[in-house]
């Protein structure tokens, strides 16, 4: 624009950047999931997964007769600052929150570069790094922005929120109504395993989040996700199935099982996958929805070691 006055264009180019990151490096998985290294102000980074759900289907004629299916993975913050002790991202630390452009800016870039049409759906997982409650102003603004019929008209029902258990701030976001779905990382049934896993339960332990998630407006025709890392030798018995079972009583929940991803120096182990089919049996046998989740883009390496284990995909 050229007619617009110089101290404008200052004001503008210091207050309202439009080159909002850039892409330093993708790699492509044989099963089409494409990570890619975001670099935002500071020159901090963090990764963005497209994730191929469904492929595109044409009929003999070679007419599209089903588009492909999409699942967009992104991150919340530059590191973390729940420390994890069996996360990646929790070892580098926290550096900072990301802003809602940069939140945005993740899926959009992921549409434009993968030629979807704007208008065509996509679900988005706040699943990469980060803790997305822990940065709550800027990702609520994401989200009304991402949703918004002029921004880009993503449905709110269609994004999701993983949380490894602000039980303060899930009640919050309840009470902001927005429409989203939520994943509770919990990851184990008594309160020592989880505050050894995740050191923050001491203080939001386990009845605390199970009360939060029962206030939770959710889509009736829809689940709130609980997501369990199946570490071996540690929560992968019968009698801790059983255990998840009597805690999700009451609460219209669907179970994801995560085989633990190891990665050198952790002291955790994979468990087998006859541990994790039985665990997954036993729910089931007791009416409680459940599925492990196949690992996608596993041949692509991740740099905070969980985004390879991101899809929803049933065994
Ligand atoms: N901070 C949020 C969202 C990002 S982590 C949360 O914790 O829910 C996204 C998911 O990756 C979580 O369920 C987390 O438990 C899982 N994850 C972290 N490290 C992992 C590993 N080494 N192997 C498998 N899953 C892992
Ligand atoms: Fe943070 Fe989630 Fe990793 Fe825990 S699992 S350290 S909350 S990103």
């Amino acid at each position: 624009m050229k007619n617009i006055p110089k101290e404008l264009k200052i004001t503008l180019e210091k207050d309202i950047p439009i080159d909002i990151g850039k892409i330093v490096k993708t790699e492509k998985s044989v099963d089409g999931s494409i990570k890619y290294l975001f670099e935002f102000k500071g020159g901090h980074t963090v990764e963005a997964v497209l994730l191929l759900m469904k492929e595109e289907e044409k009929n003999d004629e070679g007419n599209i007769t089903q588009g492909a299916q999409y699942t967009f993975c992104v991150s919340s913050q530059v590191g973390c600052k729940v420390g994890c002790s069996f996360c990646l991202t929790a070892k580098g630390g926290f550096t900072r929150d990301l802003s809602a452009g940069e939140i945005v800016a993740q899926v959009s870039y992921l549409k434009k570069l993968n030629n979807i049409d704007e208008k065509k759906s996509v679900n988005i997982v706040y699943m990469g790094m980060g803790e997305p409650l822990d940065n709550y102003d800027n990702l609520v603004k994401a989200i009304r922005i991402i949703s918004d019929e002029d921004g880009l008209a993503i449905s709110t029902r269609r994004q999701t929120i993983s949380t490894s258990g602000i039980s303060s701030k899930i009640e919050k976001l309840g009470e902001e109504n927005l429409g989203v779905q939520l994943a509770i990382s919990l990851h184990a049934v008594d309160d020592e395993l989880r505050s050894e896993l995740i050191p923050m339960n001491k203080a939001y332990n386990i009845q605390s989040i199970i009360d939060a998630v029962k206030k939770f407006p959710i889509d009736t025709r829809k689940k709130v996700m609980f997501e369990y890392l199946v570490i071996k030798d540690k929560n992968d018995d019968i009698s801790s199935a059983n255990q998840l079972i009597k805690i999700l009583d009451g609460i219209m929940a669907k179970v994801n099982l995560i085989y633990f991803n190891p990665y050198p120096g952790t002291p955790y182990e994979r468990p087998s996958r006859n541990a994790m089919v039985k665990f997954k049996e036993q729910l089931i046998k007791k009416g409680v929805l459940c599925t492990i989740r196949e690992s996608k883009g596993l041949d692509i390496s991740a740099a905070c070691g969980q985004l390879k284990e991101q899809t929803d995909a049933n065994t």
